[in-house]
């Protein structure tokens, strides 16, 4: 099966072959005729699987067919597409995607609409006049209250990571949207997981739905290898610096329950020397998007994200994801997993679990209804002690601040589960001022040359109060 044989035109068959593309995956095979043919579609699909290309691909063609007169366009037509996500990152990549896959169609504009940026500039873009709307729903039904947006030329929805938005609680915000919404239009709903909540959505929402499921529900995709390390939780991150550097990986991913989680574990990374960066909700958007950037092009090697800022994450070929701890919500696994082994590469995912995660594994487990391979570490067995190179390491680290400084509870209420420091892995109190989230970013050298961890003295030098 080639992209042509899907009856696609030829400017994004151009573009799929600047891209490299030989061949659409499974998603895109499947779902793509069901789209161009105008069927509603319910896509159980996690990232990773070329969903976003399986959707905007037959959009693109829908529009590319659609006649432009020349006074229409004159008039700035309302946008014929809106497409919901639950994230701004989500957002951003899939309206890099349609404009990537759209760039021989230049006649095509695309809005992307997220909160926590200036909302003018998006009134100004709206006003001008696009065919596509990629946004998530807070800040577009921002725009609809305040009249800046026209949905009533609205063809075609698509509810991208259905089961997120529901997660984040947007499903009144979503019922809004759809209300402002021509009633005769195609919707698509994707959704890597389906509780009865999607369902109901899906029911509501579709009509006469073609069903296109490409990984087998709640399961994770199968070129992941997952990998459980047993571990003391005083000792996951000298584990994970060991992993790091005995590996010499280039990219890896971590998740931790709590932002301040990840701001502790990108401050000790640094330490090590390792060039870490961590994202979460406290860090403002430019933030959020540099220390993607930074990690996309190689310039860290790890990035420490909380479930919520990881949402779409999307990078070529993810190739390490850790959990740091395990989430308290089971496809919250799959999730996190599903940033690695992208598009048929392979991937590894490794939790380091601690004695009082076991109930959250046996969870997981039931969940993709199979265990994982479970194998100590040599010299991080639980109930090991901490080798020489983690002593010395404890030894020059100045004291942490008091638990309760931090200001952050953990999530879920899990046995242990602030991942309370070893004396080992101490951070100075100077590190997070204002308890804003701060997390140390290791820049590199403005020579460009290989960069020091960052110092104590610019622990916040990345932060913007939101
Ligand atoms: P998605 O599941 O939409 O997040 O896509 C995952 C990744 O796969 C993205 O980085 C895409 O660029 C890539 N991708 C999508 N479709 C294809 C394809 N047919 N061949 C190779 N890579 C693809």
């Amino acid at each position: 099966m080639s992209f042509a044989e899907l009856g696609l035109c030829p400017e994004l068959l151009r573009a799929l072959a600047d891209e490299g593309y030989e061949k659409p995956t499974p998603i895109q095979a499947q779902a793509i005729p069901v789209v161009v043919s105008g069927r509603d579609l319910l896509g159980a699909a996690q990232t990773g699987t070329g969903k976003t290309a399986a959707f905007t691909l037959p959009i693109l063609n829908r529009l590319a067919s659609q006649p432009r007169d020349a006074a229409t366009t004159a008039r700035a037509a309302p946008p014929k597409v809106l497409v919901l996500v639950p994230t701004r990152e989500l957002a951003a990549q899939v309206g890099d995607s349609v404009r990537t896959y759209g760039r021989h169609l230049p006649a095509i504009k695309t809005a992307i609409i997220f909160g926590g940026v200036g909302i003018n500039p998006q009134i100004d873009q709206l006003r001008r006049g696009v065919d596509v709307i990629v946004a998530t729903p807070g800040r577009l039904l921002d725009h609809l209250q305040q009249r800046t947006v026209n949905l009533s030329g609205i063809q075609m929805l698509v509810l991208d990571e259905a089961d997120r938005m529901l997660d984040m609680g947007f499903i009144r915000d979503i019922r809004r949207v759809i209300q402002a919404l021509p009633a005769k239009r195609q919707n698509l709903l994707f959704s890597a997981t389906f509780n009865p909540e999607i369902r109901g959505l899906a029911e509501g929402l579709l009509h006469d739905p073609a069903s296109v499921d490409v990984a087998p529900r709640n399961t994770a995709a199968e070129t992941v290898a997952q990998r459980v390390h047993p571990v003391d939780k005083g000792r996951k991150t000298a584990l994970i610096a060991h992993l790091v550097k005995q590996g010499d990986w280039k990219q890896v991913l971590i998740f931790t329950r709590t932002k301040h989680g990840a701001n502790r574990l990108a401050e000790q990374l640094v330490r090590e020397g390792i060039l870490s960066d961590a994202i979460h909700g406290n860090k403002s958007q430019n933030a959020r998007t540099r220390a993607l950037a930074d990690f996309k092009a190689g310039k860290i090697r790890v990035l420490v994200a909380t479930d919520i800022a990881a949402r779409g994450i999307d990078i070529d070929q993810l190739p390490h994801v850790i959990n740091h701890e395990l989430p308290n919500v089971p496809e919250d696994y799959v999730h996190r997993i599903g940033r690695t082994g992208r598009a048929g590469a392979e991937g590894e995912a490794i939790s380091l679990v601690s004695g009082d995660e076991k109930a959250f594994l046996k969870d997981i487990e039931r969940l993709l209804r199979r265990s994982i391979p479970a194998s100590p570490v040599p010299g991080y067995e639980p109930g090991s002690q901490p080798t020489a190179e983690e002593r010395a390491a404890a030894a020059s680290r100045p004291p942490a601040p008091p638990e309760r400084e931090r200001g952050e509870r953990p999530r879920g209420g899990a046995p242990g589960g602030r991942g309370h420091s070893p004396a080992g892995a101490r951070r100075p109190a100077a590190a997070a001022p204002g308890g804003n989230g701060a997390a140390r970013h290791a820049r590199p050298s403005r020579d460009g040359g290989n960069a020091r961890p960052a110092g104590r003295s610019n622990g916040s030098q990345n932060q913007r109060p939101r």
